[in-house]
């Protein structure tokens, strides 16, 4: 059986993520990764791997099934997703929720024009937590949706910490408060604003000299990032911050409480612990990519969202197998 061919473009945290989740595979095989960078100045982790400028992908364009495209979503996929689905079938992690409805039309637009299949969003916000967003709404009407997050690194905190006077480095968890967790599986649909749901924690290297209570003020009161948080702020060496804070853990839960019938009280809950955000995420794109590849010989061409993708899709399992072993 010939393996599906894979392209990578950007190589950052999900596209070195990427080339490991490939690997893990029977089915598929990848070709090349691109870059915006020098080509010849990239030094990757695995030598093996063929490297080319984004300038030269449109030569691949029959020599690749999918590009999975790993840029960010602030300001690379908006170019690049309507770029790539004008030549190859795509899977991107595009995760700006606000915009996506105008993301899906940009795409959609390229991609059925074009007769490629681009599916966007994908990975586990959005992607795995909207499916279950979704199925536990329609499943069980009478409800209520609660997303929580982490625990999990948050970049744009981390960054917040890093700017306060004093602070020579440091990182930020976002943590799913234990009380309000409780709270929504006993069934009780509380009213939780994003604050109450959650928790910061942040753990910070001083410079020498350095006064901790200023800084731990500073941080607990900076408005929009901590001060209407529950936020902990907790003193570390450099080593035990390289030692102990050098990871990337994510993940959180999916909860929707409700009534059926006589008033029965029903918890659906959906939850993801990660050790990496990155490498599960690219993990994700890659399953994701079958179903890209398989839609698109189907002729089923345009933007797609993880809502459209059956699951069988993404499985490396045929049908059969499927129905006989995993029903
Ligand atoms: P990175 O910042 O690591 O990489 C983004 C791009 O930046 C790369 O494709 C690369 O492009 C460039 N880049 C990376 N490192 C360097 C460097 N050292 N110097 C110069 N350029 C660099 O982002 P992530 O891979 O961590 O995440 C990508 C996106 O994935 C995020 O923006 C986020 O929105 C999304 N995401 C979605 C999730 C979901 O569940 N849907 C979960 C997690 C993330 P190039 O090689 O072309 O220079």
């Amino acid at each position: 059986m010939s393996k599906i061919k894979l392209g990578i473009v950007g190589y950052g945290n999900l596209g070195k993520g990427a080339i490991e989740a490939i690997k893990q595979t029977q089915d598929m095989e990848l070709v090349a990764v691109f870059t915006r960078r020098d080509p010849q100045h990239l030094h990757l982790d695995d030598q093996n791997v063929k490297v080319a400028h984004i300038s030269e992908a449109s030569d691949y364009k029959n020599d690749i099934d999918v590009m999975l495209l790993c840029g960010g979503s602030a300001t690379d996929l908006p170019e690049q997703t309507p770029y790539f689905a004008s030549m190859f079938n795509t899977v991107d992690s595009f995760d700006t929720h606000a915009k996506i409805p105008e993301f899906y039309k940009s795409v959609n637009e390229v991609a059925t024009k074009n007769n490629t299949t681009a599916i966007i969003s994908v990975g586990w916000d959005p992607g795995l937590f909207s499916i279950n967003r979704v199925m536990a709404d329609a499943i069980i009407p009478n409800g209520e949706n609660y997303t929580f997050w982490g625990k999990g690194l948050s970049q744009g905190h981390s960054d917040a910490v890093r700017r306060v006077t004093g602070v020579k480095n440091g990182v930020q968890y976002t943590i799913p408060s234990e009380d309000a967790i409780e709270n929504v599986r006993s069934g009780e649909n509380p009213e939780l604003s994003t604050a109450e749901k959650h928790n910061r924690v942040c753990y910070v290297v001083a410079e020498e000299g350095a006064d901790q209570a200023a800084i731990e003020h500073e941080i607990k009161t900076m408005p929009n990032y901590f001060a209407e948080y529950n936020t902990e702020v907790n003193f570390i060496s450099e080593e035990e911050l390289k030692r102990d804070h050098s990871k990337a853990p994510h993940g959180g839960f999916v909860i929707r409480g409700g009534n059926t019938g006589a008033g029965h009280k029903q918890i659906y809950e959906f939850s993801l612990k990660l050790d990496s955000n990155p490498e599960f995420t690219s993990s994700v794109l890659v399953a994701y990519a079958r179903a890209a590849y398989r839609l698109n010989n189907e002729k089923q061409f345009g933007a797609k969202t993880v809502y459209d993708v059956a699951p069988g899709y993404i499985s490396p399992r045929s049908p059969e197998e499927l129905r006989r072993d995993y029903l």
